[in-house]
C-alpha cells in the first residue's frame, strides 16, 4: 500500500510524501493533506506505549512516508530527538497542575517554544531530501520573533540550505534579538529591515511573487501549512496520552493555546488516528477567530484595524493558515465544497457560513473554544504561580484559563505548554512583579557578538543580497 497526498481543494494528483516536502500550497491553492489517515488498532498502542519518543515518531512517520528508506528514517528522528538538544529523557515530559488538569512541556527545545518540536525534524528532513536529490534551497522568511527563531536553529548549519530572514529593525525584546542574531553560521543570514513586520512580510511576497527570480535561485519557505511540519506534531499527542494513561481504553482531552491552527490540527490527525481523545479544546486569545468560528459555524477573515497586538502574541493572527484542512474534513473531504468555501467565500465575502448539518458535525470530532484577554492571562499566571509555584508563559495561560472552562473530572485535561516564561520577561513581570528565570546557558545571550544587516524597506535590495550570498 503506498501512501498518497491530496490537495484540499479537489486537485486529483496523488503526490508521494517526498514531493511534497519542500512544497507549501499545493497547485490549485488547497493544502496538503494524506488520502487517508491510518488507523491505529490496539496492539499497535500497546506496542508504542514503551517506546522512547524517537521511536515512537520514527512508527507515526512510517504510516505517513514511503519513500524514505526505513534505516534512513530512523536515522533521522533519532538525531533530532535527543536530550541534548529537549532537555529531558521524555522529550515532552507531563507535569500534574492541579485536580486533572496536566501541563504537557514542548517548549524545551533551543528556542523555547514548542515550534522546535516540528523545525527540527524539517531541518533534517529538508537536508536529507536536498542531499539526495543534489539541489540547493535558499529560505526566504519574514519574523516578528519566534517562527524565524525557531527556522534559524532548524537549519543553521544544514548542507544546502541558507535561510534569509528579515525581522524589522529594533522591534524584536533583545532576547529575541540575541537569540537570532547570535547565529554564527554561514548559512544563516539576518536582514534587519527598517520597517514593521508588515514590510518584512511584503518584500518576501515581492520576492516570491517574481517566478523567474523564485526559481532562478531556488526560493522556498518553511512556514506553517508544510504538512511535514504538522506530521511531526502529531507524535506529542500520543506521547502525551501515554504519559497521561495506563490503558488503551482511557481517553484524555487537550488544550492548545492556538494561532494558525497547526498545532490543534495535529492533535485532529491523532484523533482521526483513532487515539481516545475526547475534547480538542481551542484556545484563542483577543484575536478570536476560531473560537468564533467554533461557536457558530461562521468564519470570518479580520482585517489589519480588527488585528490586534497582544501580550501572547504567537497567537495574533488574522486567519488561521491551517484551518482548511479540518474544514475539508468537517465536509466530509469534498474538494469542490472547500474550494468554494476558502477561494470563492472568502475572496469574495472575506468568510464563510457552514451549513446547519455541516455545523451539527463539528461535536463529532471533538472540537471545543474559549478565549482569553490580557486581564485573563495575568490572572492566570498570577493564579497558577500563587498556588502551584509554577510559572506559565502567557500563551500557555491562556490554554489553562480555556482548559478550566471544560476540566471534566475522570479525564485527564492536557494543556499543550507552547513557549517558556522566559521568552515573555515584560508580561510575567506585570503578573508577578519578577522576572522568569533563563534555562542555563541562556544567561546573558545578550551580551554575544550580533551578526547581522541592516537594510531599507527595500525588494531589489533584498535580491541584490540574495544574489551575492546564495
Ligand atoms: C506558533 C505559536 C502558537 C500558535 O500555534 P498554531 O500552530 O499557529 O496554532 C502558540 N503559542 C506559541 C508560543 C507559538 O509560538
Amino acid at each position: 500500500m503506498s501512501v498518497k497526498y491530496l490537495s484540499t481543494r479537489g486537485d486529483p494528483t496523488e503526490r508521494s510524501f517526498s514531493e511534497i516536502l519542500l512544497e507549501g500550497l499545493a497547485p490549485d491553492g488547497g493544502l496538503y493533506l494524506p488520502a487517508r489517515y491510518p488507523y491505529i488498532d490496539d496492539a499497535t498502542l500497546t506496542r508504542w506505549r514503551g517506546l522512547s519518543y524517537a521511536d515512537l515518531a520514527f512508527e507515526i512517520l512510517s504510516l505517513y512516508i514511503d519513500d524514505i528508506p526505513k534505516s534512513d528514517l530512523v536515522r533521522l528522528v533519532r538525531s533530532t530527538y535527543t536530550e541534548a538538544v529537549f532537555g529531558s529523557p521524555q522529550i515532552v515530559p507531563l507535569r500534574p497542575l492541579e485536580d486533572g488538569i496536566f501541563i504537557q512541556a514542548l517548549s524545551n527545545g533551543p528556542t523555547l517554544a514548542f515550534k522546535d518540536m516540528a523545525m527540527q525534524l524539517l531541518g533534517a528532513l529538508f537536508e536529507y531530501e536536498l542531499g539526495r536529490r543534489g539541489q540547493k534551497l535558499n529560505i526566504l522568511g519574514a519574523t516578528s520573533g519566534d517562527t524565524g527563531s525557531a527556522a534559524e536553529y532548524a537549519m543553521r548549519g544544514k548542507r544546502g540550505v541558507k535561510v534569509f530572514m528579515l525581522s524589522p529593525y529594533g522591534r524584536m525584546s533583545p532576547f529575541q534579538q540575541a537569540q537570532m542574531f547570535s547565529l554564527q553560521d554561514p548559512n544563516i543570514h539576518n536582514i534587519s529591515v527598517e520597517g514593521v513586520f508588515d514590510d518584512c512580510q511584503d518584500i518576501v511576497k515581492a520576492v516570491s511573487n517574481d517566478l523567474a527570480f523564485k526559481r532562478k535561485w531556488a526560493i522556498g519557505t518553511v512556514n506553517s501549512i508544510n504538512w511535514a511540519r504538522l506530521l511531526a506534531q502529531v507524535v506529542y499527542y500520543f506521547a502525551g496520552y501515554f504519559q497521561a494513561t495506563k490503558a488503551n481504553f482511557e481517553t484524555v482531552s487537550f488544550a492548545v493555546p492556538s494561532g494558525n491552527f497547526g498545532n490543534v490540527c495535529a492533535g485532529h490527525v491523532a484523533r482521526m488516528m483513532g487515539l481516545r481523545i475526547e475534547q480538542l479544546v481551542v484556545a484563542t486569545n483577543e484575536n478570536d477567530v476560531l473560537d468564533e468560528f467554533f461557536r457558530t459555524g461562521t468564519y470570518r477573515v479580520r482585517g489589519s484595524a480588527e488585528t490586534f497586538e497582544t501580550s501572547s502574541p504567537s497567537m495574533d493572527i488574522s486567519k488561521a493558515s491551517n484551518f482548511e484542512r479540518f474544514v475539508f474534513d468537517l465536509v466530509g473531504r469534498d474538494g469542490a465544497r472547500t474550494a468554494a468555501l476558502f477561494g470563492g467565500g472568502i475572496d469574495r465575502d472575506g468568510g464563510f457560513t457552514v451549513t446547519a448539518e455541516e455545523s451539527a458535525r463539528i461535536a463529532g470530532f471533538g472540537f471545543v473554544s474559549g478565549k482569553s484577554t490580557h486581564a485573563d492571562r495575568i490572572d492566570t499566571i498570577r493564579d497558577v504561580w500563587e498556588r502551584h509555584r509554577t510559572m506559565v508563559d502567557t500563551h500557555t495561560a491562556d490554554g489553562v484559563k480555556v482548559a478550566r472552562q471544560y476540566a471534566k473530572p475522570g479525564t485527564p485535561m492536557i494543556v499543550l505548554e507552547t513557549a517558556l516564561p522566559a521568552k515573555f520577561a515584560e508580561t510575567i513581570h506585570e503578573a508577578l512583579g519578577r522576572d522568569p528565570v533563563r534555562p542555563a546557558g541562556l544567561e546573558g545571550i545578550e551580551e554575544l557578538p550580533k551578526r547581522f544587516t541592516v537594510m531599507p524597506v527595500d525588494v531589489e535590495g533584498v535580491k541584490r543580497y540574495i544574489e551575492t550570498h546564495a
